[in-house]
């Protein structure tokens, strides 16, 4: 065989797997939000008797189980606004978050549910007319995980771009909702995370190397004051605590730790997810951001076939995943 059609199948893997670790970054988004939401707020020690291991039903809104929540629908507002623009447009994904809340887009049953405090009164303002740049909450109050929890499609759009302007990115999506800079940071750092995986480092070696670049960007203000509150991931001893030391609150610096704890303790998507899951109180958000990191680390194909089945919406997901993969490829020029 010729050197040449070698490259060519191996450019068409290379580009397979691409597509399968998108589709696996946003289905596991969802699936981690569904897995979670049933039992959102429980405290661990409930969880740690009667463990989450399957999809259960809404019952506090009657939903079937594999219904997701906020975190799958602002997830997928961005998505699809980067897929079909092929470019990063604030404004899009302002309007496309007012959707949300006015007509259900992009929600699991036609109404948008789980909306957190912060991004209620960001949209609000929003909807007044607020500029996306001046819409986002600035106090320190306000570093919940609602930012955080749908960034995902920002490092699949800009995996290949300088790690500089990934996390500037990073930071202006926040700012939509979440405008102090812990928030960006949290973002900022989620975000070297997956780009590193996607350049197909393993979790540990993606979030120390994370580390470290993050280290170098955020050396000025405001954010360099802000660094003592990451120094467990940033200093590198995260991977090392046990359990009880991994907290699971709402607050974002919680939610960054708690999914990347467990992306580095576990090896495969369906053990990453549940222990995130069980670790109790946000446990839909911790769910959906380390459900989309163990996506984007072993693709679609890592996710069990049961919960693909059940989860609600879900060729709809695959498609956008689809369509943002290709349209990242052919920016990146592949
Ligand atoms: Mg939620």
């Amino acid at each position: 065989m010729s050197p040449e059609p070698k490259a060519d199948e191996g450019l068409i893997a290379a580009g397979s797997r691409f597509a399968d670790r998108v589709r696996g970054a946003l289905l596991g988004v969802a699936v981690g939000d569904a897995l979670g939401t049933p039992v959102e707020g429980l405290p661990r020690a409930v969880l740690q008797r009667q463990p989450v291991r399957d999809f259960l039903p809404v019952s506090r809104c009657n939903y079937p189980p594999g219904t997701w929540s906020d975190d799958t629908s602002l997830t997928m507002c961005l998505a699809s606004s980067l897929s079909e623009l092929g470019r990063l447009d604030l404004k899009d994904v302002a309007c496309r978050f007012v959707r949300w809340v006015e007509e259900g887009y992009w929600s699991p049953h036609g109404v948008a549910f789980g909306m957190g405090r912060t991004t209620r009164q960001a949209i609000s303002r929003l909807r007044a007319g607020v500029p996306p740049e001046g819409a986002g909450a600035k106090g320190e109050w306000s570093n919940g995980n609602g930012s955080l929890m749908r960034t995902l499609p920002l490092p699949v759009f800009f995996h290949d771009a300088d790690p500089q302007e990934l996390v500037q990115a990073a930071h202006r999506v926040s700012a939509l909702t979440h405008a102090h800079p812990r928030s960006q940071m949290a973002c900022g750092i989620l975000c070297l995370v997956a780009q590193n995986l996607l350049s197909a480092l393993e979790p540990l070696a993606a979030a120390q190397q994370a580390a470290a670049t993050a280290a170098r960007i955020y050396a000025s203000p405001p954010f360099a004051e802000e660094r003592r509150h990451f120094a467990r991931l940033l200093e590198g001893d995260l991977w090392k605590l046990p359990a009880e030391q991994v907290h699971s609150s709402g607050y974002v610096v919680h939610t960054l730790e708690a999914s990347l704890w467990c992306l580095c303790k576990y090896e495969d998507f369906a053990s990453v997810v549940l222990s995130a899951v069980n670790l109790g109180g946000d446990a839909d958000t911790t769910g959906a951001v380390a459900g989309g990191l163990a996506g984007l680390t072993w693709g679609e194909s890592a996710i069990p076939g049961q919960w693909l089945r059940c989860l609600v919406r879900a060729e709809e997901i695959r498609r956008v995943a689809a369509s943002l993969a290709k349209v990242t490829a052919r920016i990146a020029g592949r």
